[in-house]
């Protein structure tokens, strides 16, 4: 414990094992212990000892987005994950939120790795906005992340600075004191990984996004055999997403929305636009597939629909799914029933492509009577109004418009890519952590999601805030005090176009 530099008049507290109230921050009940406040980019950064595993959730906590979490332990740091969060209304010209890296300055040095649970802008979004000019730590990802990152790096022209490291879905690797393990899961982009973080304090299985879909149609299902066989080793705390932990829902799968897409294009006569995330790779070829059955030609339309085809393919990825016309444009003239376009702006983003086809721009084939969109996403709360203007606009030329929770031929349009309550029970059964710390959703999500966990046979769960700093340990788990984590508010140019952010002060 003498390594333990959070604080020594704490240090017995730490060792009271938690018990109480599901939701309490300080499972310690009556030791209630007083918060430790690290200074602002000071010097007060723990030093995580050899007995603990210290964990700062930076983000992802009563918000959506911005998914940050540093792990500590024997003196060294990593991150996982390093996305954005959207802005709220009211924050006028900001693309995106991140924590300020200014504030790891003082951990720099011991920041070994940041680590890529999945190719999704809440997880990734921040790469090549901070990297390598405010923060410079290896990265470590899946081919598809990895791949994305890449093009995201090169378009700044940093991919040369930054230290970029390759894992395959499944494989093992260290970064200093930590053995991680990844295990394959399943989600709504290609190659999501759960981390089994492992250290002489115990292991930790950081999940992020995920589901159990049993017909993925990219890659192949969740390996139910390697959780349990993590939990049979024995798990020290989980932490898990929280999306969908206040409700059960049904099973669901890309297989299904498959067939829905399938059915549509073989009631419709008129042109088609499938609109869903361009990382949805699994969800592209999908429409691409039943397009391509069905007759039509097929265009994709937006960079980040082209980028991410882009990487697909160089992976083998879309074996089987006919190669694209390159361009929108190259739809018109073709008869109503060829035309097929994949496309992003399923939020309304006014510079994306459904917004774009909604106005009727030169560049696209022109949308009308007796032609379908399809929005094959959920509507992010914020976007709303952004989405019923493009819908709207859509309605008014006498388009039919689809919405990602309608069926067809009584199959899903649009299916979450995160679990219900039930697939975080069978989670829970096959993983039997001691502890639980709820990520990645709003406080009713979290409170959610630790009750189930508690149900669930969790000795505790711990719901908790962004920036606050907990420590791990086989003698229990403990809010300690929080760390000062300003946010910076990013711009993008007039453009449209991602802005990195430089510090005053260029890393040495
Ligand atoms: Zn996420
Ligand atoms: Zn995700």
């Amino acid at each position: 414990m003498k390594e333990d530099l959070i604080g020594a008049a704490h240090a017995d507290a730490t060792a009271t094992a938690p018990s109480g109230p599901v939701t309490d921050k300080k499972p310690g009940g009556g030791n209630v212990i007083p918060f430790q406040r690290y200074n602002e980019f000071g010097s007060r950064w723990p030093v995580p000892g050899e007995a603990e595993i210290l964990v700062v959730p930076l983000g992802g906590l009563g918000r959506i987005g911005m998914n940050w979490t540093l792990y500590g332990h024997a003196g060294a740091w990593i991150l996982v994950d390093a996305g954005i969060s959207f802005p709220d209304e009211g924050h006028e010209g900001v693309d995106a939120i991140v924590p300020d890296p200014g504030f790891l300055a003082p951990i720099q040095d011991r920041l070994l790795g940041l680590v890529i649970t999945h190719a999704h802008e809440d997880h990734i979004g921040a790469i090549d906005r901070l990297w390598p000019h405010a923060l410079n730590a290896p990265i470590w990802a899946t081919p598809f992340a990895l791949g994305m990152i890449s093009r995201r790096l090169a378009e700044q022209d940093t991919l040369d600075a930054v230290t970029l490291n390759r894992f395959d879905v499944g494989s093992s690797f260290s970064i200093g004191p930590f053995a991680i393990e990844t295990v394959r899961l399943t989600h709504s982009v290609p190659e999501p990984v759960a981390l089994a973080v492992t250290t002489t304090a115990g292991t930790v299985l950081h999940t992020g996004d995920w589901k159990f879909d049993p017909e993925p149609m990219i890659g192949q299902p969740t390996d139910f055999d390697k959780l349990r066989r993590i939990g049979d080793a024995g798990v020290l705390a989980m932490l898990c997403d929280s999306t969908n932990a206040h409700k059960d829902l049904p099973v669901t799968s890309e297989g299904q929305v498959r067939q829905a897409f399938q059915k549509l294009f073989a009631t419709r006569k008129g042109q088609i636009a499938i609109c869903c995330f361009a990382t949805n790779v699994a969800r592209v070829a999908s429409a691409a597939v039943a397009a391509v059955g069905a007759g039509r030609k097929v265009a994709l339309a937006g960079r980040s629909m082209r980028n991410s085809e882009a990487v697909a393919r160089s992976l083998g990825l879309l074996e089987g799914v006919p190669e694209f016309l390159s361009e929108p444009s190259h739809l018109r003239g073709l008869d109503r029933k060829e035309v097929a376009m994949i496309c992003t702006g399923g939020q309304g983003e006014e510079r994306a492509a459904l917004a774009r086809l909604a106005r009727g721009d030169r560049r696209f084939p022109s949308f009308g009577a007796g032609d379908t969109v399809v929005i094959s996403a959920r509507v992010i709360p914020g976007n709303e109004e952004a989405v019923d203007k493009v819908v709207s606009q859509l309605r008014a030329r006498g388009v039919e418009v689809l919405m990602g929770h309608e069926l067809m031929g009584g199959m899903p349009l649009h299916v979450s890519g995160h679990p219900g309550a039930n697939e975080l029970r069978e989670l829970y059964a096959l993983v039997r952590p001691r502890f639980a710390l709820p990520v990645h959703g709003t406080e009713m999500h979290l409170t959610a999601h630790a009750r189930l966990a508690r149900a669930a046979g969790c000795e505790a769960a711990l719901v908790t805030e962004e920036a606050e700093l907990i420590r791990l340990s086989p003698a229990g788990a403990r809010v300690m005090g929080r760390v000062d984590a300003p946010l910076l508010h990013l711009q993008s140019d007039e453009n449209g176009d991602r802005v990195p952010y430089r510090p005053q002060i260029a890393l040495a």
